[in-house]
């Protein structure tokens, strides 16, 4: 299939970050195969299976969210003037119900709504796997089949409860020697290697107070043995840095560096409370940041210094995080809250328009991992594509600058996107799936749980 889609701004966030106010972008099966401006080669066009006409649009790479907890669809509008600590205690033995069909139902519903805000590639951290609960892990990755996105989901674990001073309940953490046979068999029945891949495996122990030394340390080995992805949270509020400081007698970030979890195969969502010397690691170490500034100020733990982070090179992706701290879960307009809260806290040069796209796009590919093939249009990059209808839209019509535009602008729906040359959405409606069907399902899946809670 080979796609041809012309006569549009395109903003290519390549290594030279071109941009083309009338431009073209060929993609033949997954990949691309010719950007630049003007028409389409006259070579290309004559082979065109599908033309899309993209006047009035901009072009850009498909978003990547880099924190996600999709069954958190479940758990929306709950514990809603709560601290983290106050929201977790509140929201984990309700959590503890989850079984395969809310996982399916979440997972779906959470999948649509970043499809639709433009994002192409996504991870989740699934980390709550009740005893009886079923195989949730294959239960989302079907999901990302069916709806058709690019899926990173992280294996997920907890094995400090509150018996050993962590704040989860007992009932909801494992065992850490199924955790780690569990790591294994994720890895084994799911992880692509290959270039292209439409799916990897990380690993992901939940955070500092919710699972044991020994977790992280064994995670970090397992994961460098089997060549795989490294996350968690970091530096969320600053009630786990006293927790740091009391448990393990250093702060958050000292404490993962000292269990070997600092480097470019790692990434962290949050990552609000880090000083100077903190964003100087990070950087130095290529250890990216998942930065989720809804639900961060959803939860009030603060704002996270991404200009610093950006300035001394550390890979500073988007993340929605789950839609219990964000009820949204929607990318594009993680951009807008990104830029806006930088501006509040740091002044308007905190950040500019084209900072946040280039932390929606290739920054986070960076995080995952896939800089090298994703976040940006060039050819030989993977056929990730976003193409945003502006001009016939009075939400946007007449801003000059079009990437200004997207990220100042309404939050719509992208109009079309690709995900490996394959069409997700188009004329802003999801062509994988019935909206009117995953809000029914959601429905009754949040109905379900609220029932079963506490
Ligand atoms: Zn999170």
């Amino acid at each position: 299939m080979l796609t041809v889609i012309e006569g549009g701004a395109v903003a290519t966030v390549d290594a030279a970050r071109s941009e083309h106010a009338d431009g073209h972008v060929v993609c033949d099966g997954e990949r691309i195969v010719a950007v630049g401006p003007g028409p389409a080669p006259a070579g290309l066009l004559a082979r065109a299976d599908r033309r899309i006409d993209a006047r009035g649009c901009l072009v850009t790479p498909g978003l990547v969210n880099c924190h996600h907890h999709l069954y958190q669809f479940a758990f929306r509008g709950l514990a809603q003037e709560a601290t983290l600590f106050e929201w977790l205690v509140a929201l984990y033995p309700a959590w503890a119900h989850i079984d395969a069909g809310v996982v399916d139902a979440t997972a779906r519903a959470g999948l649509a709504a970043l499809a639709v805000s433009g994002c192409t590639t996504t991870t989740d951290h699934h980390y709550i796997f009740p005893r009886d609960g079923g195989d949730l892990l294959g239960v989302e990755i079907e999901a990302a089949r069916a709806i058709g996105l690019r899926f990173h989901p992280c294996r997920g674990a907890m094995d400090l409860g509150e018996r050993d001073g962590g704040l989860p309940p007992d009932h909801v953490v494992e065992d850490r020697d199924a955790i780690l046979t569990a790591y294994d068999d994720a890895i084994d029945r799911f992880h692509d290697p290959q270039p292209g891949a439409m799916l990897r495996i990380a690993l992901a122990p939940t955070s500092p107070f919710s699972v044991t030394t020994e977790l992280l340390r064994e995670t970090a080995q397992l994961a460098r043995r089997r060549g795989v992805r490294l996350h968690t949270h970091l530096a969320e509020t600053v009630e786990e840095e006293a927790f740091c400081l009391e448990q393990f007698g250093a702060r958050p970030l000292d404490y993962l560096d000292g269990v070997g979890w600092l480097g470019d195969d790692v990434w962290m969502a949050h990552c609000v409370h880090l000083d100077e010397p903190d964003i100087a690691r990070m950087a130095q170490t290529g250890t990216g940041v998942a930065h989720c500034p809804s639900s961060n100020a959803r939860l009030g733990a603060g704002i996270a210094p991404v200009r610093a982070l950006l300035d001394a090179g550390a890979p500073v992706g988007l993340g929605v995080d789950g839609a219990a701290s964000w009820e949204a879960g929607e990318l594009a307009a993680e951009m807008t809250m990104a830029l806006l809260v930088a501006r509040a806290a740091g002044g308007p040069h905190a950040l500019t328009v084209r900072h946040v796209l280039e932390v929606a796009t290739h920054h986070g590919a960076r995080c995952l991992g896939r800089d090298d093939e994703l976040g940006h249009l060039s050819v030989g990059a993977l056929a990730d594509v976003a193409i945003w209808r502006l001009a016939d839209d009075p939400g946007y019509a007449g801003i000059a600058d079009p990437v200004a535009a997207l990220v100042l602008g309404p939050a719509r729906p992208v109009d079309t996107l690709l995900v490996h040359g394959r069409v997700v959405v188009e004329g802003r409606e999801l062509r994988t799936a019935d909206p009117v069907t995953l809000a029914r399902d959601l429905a009754a899946a949040s109905a379900r749980m609220a029932e079963l809670a506490p």
